[in-house]
């Protein structure tokens, strides 16, 4: 056997973590090489997470240097599509503000120079054309797939919402409601190549079927302070972390209640059982925002106060700031 059909070997042996046989067959490795104990390959690393893409690697480099001959192992990782970054917004539970915070990191991430996109995968319960002021619109279809509708603040989002008719019930169940979240993500979306996904509230199997088919590069928790907003938040944890997706961090939602007349924050319901949790838990905190009316009339007028130069835009500002960076490290 030459060196190489020993390499292409070994390679072929190695299963694709996406699924479809090994490295070789599947061609996500390519022109293997030897020269001088130098083993070398060309990896794409298109659609995998960044957990995946390291493990993978890590494999390949083991399995090659036990081949006779092989001292060194050189792996050139690339990405022949480009790269749709989804970042997943989720609560183990309805009512946190899990969209509200989806509205307002998009626009603030767009604020901040990322190219980002809206995808409202909270099929069951699509409040983003509301948010965004974008009630009535229709997508319009370009080949087999739909193209973003425009928002005014300069980020393209899809929703359910903008295909069925405003208050019409949506009943989907299992694969009918995977097929319709992929229509949405795999949809054109212009520049945008970070897209926030406003995921379906809970830790049921379409949550897990979407983290598992759409791999966000990583995953944003939303929750109060209360102890059992906090324990549903848990359990969404354990969703990504289960499918390998890094928890980029939690947010508090809520916490503490601001003042309409004099913008002091009391706690009424108690503040920084999240930041707590998230300490215990090893997961990084990313901030609070406070429980104000004018964030929830702000809102449900669609006018999200991150597009503002409000007091909560700072709140809003200073989260989205820490999660531009880790996309900036993390992003493929
Ligand atoms: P979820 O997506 O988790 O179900 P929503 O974002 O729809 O939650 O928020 C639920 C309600 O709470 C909405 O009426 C929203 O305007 C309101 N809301 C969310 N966050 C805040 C906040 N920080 N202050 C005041 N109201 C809020």
């Amino acid at each position: 056997m030459s060196d190489i059909e020993m390499i292409t070997q070994a390679l072929d042996a190695i299963p694709d973590p996406a699924g479809k046989g090994g490295l070789i067959a599947s061609g996500r490795a390519a022109a293997p090489r030897l020269a001088d104990g130098r083993a070398g390959l060309i990896l794409d690393v298109a659609g995998l997470s960044v957990a995946q893409r390291d493990a993978l690697g890590a494999d390949i480099e083991a399995r090659l240097k036990q081949l006779d001959g092989v001292n060194e192992v050189r792996i050139a990782m690339t990405s022949a599509r480009t790269q749709r970054m989804l970042v997943a917004i989720a609560s183990g539970k309805g009512g946190v503000g899990k969209s509200t915070v989806s509205t307002n990191l998009a626009i603030a991430l767009k604020r901040l120079g990322l190219k980002t996109g809206l995808v409202d995968a909270d099929i069951y319960g699509p409040s983003q054309p509301r948010l965004t002021d974008t009630e009535g619109k229709r997508p319009v279809a370009e080949g087999q797939k739909l193209v973003a509708v425009d928002t005014p603040f300069g980020v393209p989002l899809l929703s359910m919402g903008h295909l069925v008719k405003p208050g019409q019930a949506i009943a989907w169940r299992g694969p009918m409601a995977g097929n319709a979240l992929g229509q949405l993500i795999d949809a054109e979306w212009g520049d945008a190549n970070v897209l926030i996904a406003d995921m379906p509230p809970g830790t049921g199997d379409v949550q897990l079927s979407m983290v598992q088919k759409h791999k966000p590069i990583g995953a944003v928790i939303v929750s109060t302070p209360q102890d059992l907003a906090l324990i549903d938040a848990t359990r969404a944890i354990d969703l990504f972390r289960t499918s390998d997706v890094p928890i980029i961090g939690i947010i508090e939602n809520m916490s503490g209640y601001a003042c309409p007349h004099c913008g002091e924050i009391s706690d009424p319901f108690g503040s920084g059982g999240a930041e707590a949790a998230a300490k215990e838990m090893g997961v990084p905190f990313l901030g609070r925002i406070p429980l104000a009316m004018d964030i929830r009339a702000a809102s449900d007028a669609g006018q999200p106060p991150a597009a503002g130069n409000g007091p909560h835009a700072a709140a809003f500002m200073s989260i989205a700031e820490q999660l531009a960076a880790w996309i900036r490290t993390h992003g493929g």
